[in-house]
């Protein structure tokens, strides 16, 4: 059984979920922004500026800087009430609508009175976006915290800005928690890239869609036929019988992990196919792939259910 990600008809288009212009806390220009993202490569970007009152509750027009082989997703990270540990959600949402209403959320501390993250998220979803549970480990977010945002289709699983800012990239701990607890989840890599460091180009996502069109990618991005990467391409991962194999560009390590503690892993030269063993994952309803590559970039599988 082949992935759907790699089974749904089309091509993989490149594209950052998760970024900043000057219209909120970033250095450049909107335009400059996709100039640079489309001059590196990228097929696709969303500009998610924060969503505040400080900024007049910004949902960037990008509308502008499409063209033949580049789009843009209309979005924005959302923010309004406080995680366990009293300091603000971060949610990030593409695909909203220009129109989205404002929350009530006047900069970046919480305040009596307003909605819930978990409520913010569900009227996320309900107009229309893809939603995914922003940077966990730099925001602190505690199990409980990102078990009541039901209305997530996703967790940042990877944050290059956090990363490389404050060495806290990581979202992976919480999303196996939550994957373990049978919550129907997809995984993606952002940069959340405000040009003010070198916070941009080192976490991306590859969806799989017949078209580069906003409204093909969002689909794309809400049925889980993508996968993450920060430099490795992933060709397939498929169940057949008792493993799971991967196809891939050129690494040097393909793991598969599962619940708990299980985990197995396939080190050699080039490896640009592998064939794992599920014995050790018997009680494992669900499953994951990384591969590394020899300098140390990663892929990720979004996860696979059975
Ligand atoms: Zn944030
Ligand atoms: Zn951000």
């Amino acid at each position: 059984m082949l992935h759907p990600a790699f089974a749904a008809p089309g091509e993989f288009y490149r594209g950052n979920l998760h970024t900043h212009s000057n219209r909120s806390d970033g250095v450049l220009d909107p335009s400059e922004v996709c100039r640079r993202y489309k001059a590196e490569g990228y097929d696709f970007i969303a500009l998610t500026e924060h969503f505040v009152g400080r900024y007049e509750y910004p949902i960037t027009d990008t509308t502008g800087f499409r063209d033949e082989v580049f789009t843009t997703l209309l979005g924005a990270e959302v923010h309004s009430g406080a995680m366990e540990n009293g300091e603000l959600w971060h949610l990030v949402a593409v695909g909203l609508p220009a129109d989205f209403a404002a929350s009530n959320s006047p900069d970046f501390q919480p305040v009596d009175g307003q909605e819930s993250g978990p409520e913010l998220a569900q009227r996320a979803r309900d107009a229309g976006a893809f939603v995914a549970v922003a940077h966990p480990h730099w925001s602190g977010l505690t199990l409980a915290d990102a078990r009541s945002v039901e209305a997530a289709h996703a967790v940042e699983i990877y944050n290059h800005g956090c990363a490389v800012e404050c060495d806290r990239g990581e979202g992976f701990h919480v999303a196996d928690l939550l994957l373990s607890e049978h919550r129907d989840l997809s995984f993606i890599a952002t940069d959340d890239a405000h040009f003010s460091g070198p916070d941009h180009f080192g976490g991306w996502v590859m969806v799989k869609a017949e078209a580069n069109e906003p409204e093909l990618l969002l689909e794309a991005l809400k049925a889980g036929n993508f996968y993450s990467s920060q430099g490795p391409e992933l060709k397939a991962v498929a169940l057949n019988g008792g493993y799971i194999d991967v196809a891939c560009s050129a690494v040097s390590t393909v793991i598969v992990q599962g619940h708990g503690s299980a985990a197995m892993s396939q080190h050699g030269e080039s490896l640009t196919q592998a064939r794992i063993p599920l014995d050790r994952f018997n009680d494992s309803p669900w499953l994951r792939v990384t591969v590394i590559d020899r300098s140390g970039k990663r892929a990720w599988s979004n996860p696979v259910w059975r």
